[in-house]
């Protein structure tokens, strides 16, 4: 007997939020297994070589209108206020120099594209368009009839959405799960920030601490380094861990392909490749994150001091990222679900394999195979333990 009473595979919000209302709530001993050397999935930071609090895989910024998903993770960690703003930085039309506005594109990058009165006009325009709605989609925009808006929609497609798209997907806007552009809409008004939401910020001294913090509990044991396929068999609706029937809960927040051994062929993601440079300088860019809509092979850079607040003199590490499909190499990570009807019929083949095994439960970005935020996890993981106490 393996002794626990739940299993745990993968140690990022998913499962640390997990592991935690077992063994607090639920009074349960939880193993919890992760590959990785590092608790927080894909949310881990760190300090690098010079000091500055990076983000291994990929700027993160918490954002939530759940004030269940706030208070849970509030018991773990302390919030520093910061709320996100990102500017496009692109050619400007015909001239040869560069130019920026906010995204998402909202009525003073509207300003930006078309000069200041012609810009106010447009907005207005815009605004009475839509009388009772705060933003609108992309695709939403661009089927408005009217040549003023058209004229609108095309200049902002072209100068925010579809190179961007092209280069973070490899397909265009029309191509793509429509939620996923939808995620950026077209700000209604002056609001400069990237997040709306009641609740934002990052955390007090970092992510893993955070981590740290809701793992550290009398009934949780992590074993890191440890990948939980070599451990787990799955037959005949039975789970076995090292060789034993295990009947306690086991929640699995890997990949859903690779559980059961790719057996209807592997699930499309796309992947990234994060280039890191430490400059000796006390900054880099006016924002936390700039993206490059329109012309550069990578997608956005962060400058990670403007989102920890860290204060650091004569040195700064900025972050380009680099998308391309995932193709299962050792070491590549699958960040992306490429979200499409046939993607999802090849998962709810796994789902349906899963399904099987009445004790087994998956949950997460990958193992649900979706394009879930932090809170929209966290908030995944409250209501499966709230079942399973
Ligand atoms: P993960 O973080 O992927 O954790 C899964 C864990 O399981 C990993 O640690 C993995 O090593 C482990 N694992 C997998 N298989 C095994 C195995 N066989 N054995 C042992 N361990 C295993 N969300 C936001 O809210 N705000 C943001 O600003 C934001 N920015 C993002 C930027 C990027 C570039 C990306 C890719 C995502 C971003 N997200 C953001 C989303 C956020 O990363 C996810 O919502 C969150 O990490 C999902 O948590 P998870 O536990 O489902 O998955
Ligand atoms: N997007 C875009 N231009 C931008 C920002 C976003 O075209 O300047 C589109 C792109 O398709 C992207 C999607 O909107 O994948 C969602 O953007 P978000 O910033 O939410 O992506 P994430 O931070 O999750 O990578």
């Amino acid at each position: 007997m393996s002794g626990y009473d739940a299993l745990i595979v993968g140690a990022g919000y998913a499962g640390a939020v997990a592991a935690r209302r077992l063994a607090e709530d639920g009074g349960k001993k939880v193993l919890v297994l992760e590959r990785r050397p590092h608790v927080g999935g894909n949310a881990y930071d760190c300090p690098n070589d010079a000091g500055v609090l990076i983000h291994l895989y990929g700027p993160h910024i918490f954002h939530t209108n759940d004030r269940r998903v706030f208070d849970y993770l509030s018991r773990f960690t302390k919030w520093r206020r910061y709320q996100h703003r990102v500017i496009a930085d692109l050619p400007r039309d015909g001239s040869g120099g560069r130019m920026t506005f906010p995204v998402p594109f909202n009525l003073d990058s509207m300003k930006a594209a078309f000069g200041e009165a012609e810009g106010a006009r447009l907005g207005r325009k815009l605004l009475d368009a839509y009388p009772a709605q705060s933003q609108v989609t992309i695709l939403e925009l661009r089927q408005n009839p009217d040549p003023e808006i058209a004229a609108i929609a095309d200049y902002v497609y072209e100068h925010v959405f579809v190179h961007y798209t092209m280069k973070q997907w490899g397909q265009t806007p029309e191509e793509i799960d429509p939620a996923t552009t939808a995620r950026v809409p077209v700000r209604l008004s002056g609001d400069p920030r990237y997040f709306l939401d009641a609740y934002q910020g990052m955390p007090l001294e970092g992510y893993a601490p955070m981590f740290q913090r809701m793992l550290e509990h009398p009934n949780i044991t992590v074993e890191l380094g440890r990948d939980a396929l070599a451990r787990l068999e799955l037959a005949d609706g039975t789970i076995r861990l090292d060789g034993e029937p295990f009947t306690g809960p086991v929640i699995y927040t890997g990949q859903a392909d690779e559980l059961f051994n790719f057996r209807f062929g592997p699930l499309p993601y796309r992947t990234l490749d994060f280039g890191f440079e430490t400059l000796e300088r006390d900054c880099f860019q006016t924002h936390g994150t700039v993206n490059y809509t329109v012309d550069g092979d990578y997608t956005r850079i962060t400058e990670f001091k403007h989102l920890t607040g860290q204060v650091l003199p004569g040195v700064t590490t900025i972050m380009k990222e680099y998308s391309r499909s995932y193709a299962g190499a050792e070491g590549e990570i699958p960040y992306y679900a490429i979200i499409s009807p046939e993607n999802n019929a090849l998962y709810a083949k796994y789902k349906a394999l899963a399904e099987d095994h009445p004790n087994l439960h998956l949950l997460g970005r990958l193992a649900e195979y979706k394009y879930y935020n932090m809170d929209a996890i966290t908030a995944r993981a409250l209501e499966l333990t709230d079942r399973l106490i």
